[in-house]
């Protein structure tokens, strides 16, 4: 059977040479962006109105977990916790922050009977739970004997359902950084965490979660923490995690 194929003869009108670098640079820009939805998150403002408290653990004195006294927990996650500031200031949020420095927070819970560490995981509490956030992060960095195990682990306390959520969105957004390159032997957590042995996650009283970011104790991940590039690279995953809970359904 022939096939009679139609010619369409377009006539492009004639454009001027600022006119073909401008959308020639819009082309670049479509090529580079992920897709159309990365582009609304980086650029808008889907956290407008909302209030985030995020809580870089450990400080001062409590280094947290380390590697040999060079890789510190507490500097990791307070610099990951100031880049994720100013992405979500970006996308239109309000941030409580816990600590801007390298301090412990146990003077805001000033009961001279108890030891520091539980006076300054209440200090995180009161000062959470006193921002009248929406939501809040706690940020952490892992370590567990067996050096095969990796990646993020996002904990949320039993019966808060939003918590839930709120813990598989930014984990999500998350893991990819970690099982993109994991080598066989080695255990990438894939799943968020219930747990009911956070004092943090039990007694705030918005949806929150309590994040291990990823192991000190595994080689892989120590060699990416290092790296600042990798560090925003954690801020902006937890940022995008954070604008999919925004801008998502709640459960029925
Ligand atoms: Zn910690």
């Amino acid at each position: 059977m022939a096939f009679l194929r139609k010619i369409r003869v377009m006539t492009v009108p004639p454009l001027t040479w600022p006119a073909l670098a401008a959308l020639a640079l819009l082309l670049a820009a479509l090529a580079l962006s992920p897709s159309a939805a990365m582009v609304s998150l980086y650029y808008g403002k889907p956290l407008q109105g909302m209030t985030i408290a995020l809580d870089p653990g450990h400080g001062g004195i409590d280094s947290g977990a380390h590697h040999e006294s060079l890789l510190l927990e507490k500097e990791i996650v307070l610099e990951i916790g100031l880049q994720l500031r100013r992405l979500l200031e970006q996308g239109g949020a309000r941030v409580m922050i816990t600590r801007e420095k390298d301090e412990e927070l146990s003077k805001h819970c000033p009961d001279e009977g108890m030891a520091r560490h539980r006076r300054d995981i209440r200090g995180r509490v009161k000062l959470i739970n006193t921002s009248q956030a929406h939501l809040f992060i706690s940020l952490h960095i892992n370590s567990i004997h067996d050096p095969s195990v990796r990646g993020p682990i996002a904990f949320y306390a039993p019966g808060k359902p939003e918590s839930k959520r709120l813990a598989g969105t930014v984990h999500d957004a998350l893991n990819p950084l970690f099982s993109a390159d994991a080598k066989a032997g080695q255990l990438v957590h894939q799943a968020p965490q219930e747990s009911s042995a956070f004092f943090i996650l039990n007694e705030t009283e918005m949806p929150g979660i309590l994040l291990e970011i990823a192991f000190i104790t595994n080689p892989d991940d120590r060699a990416l923490l290092q790296g600042k590039p990798f560090r925003k690279k954690i801020a902006r995953a937890i940022y995008l995690g954070l604008a999919e809970y925004a801008c998502g359904e709640e459960d029925p």
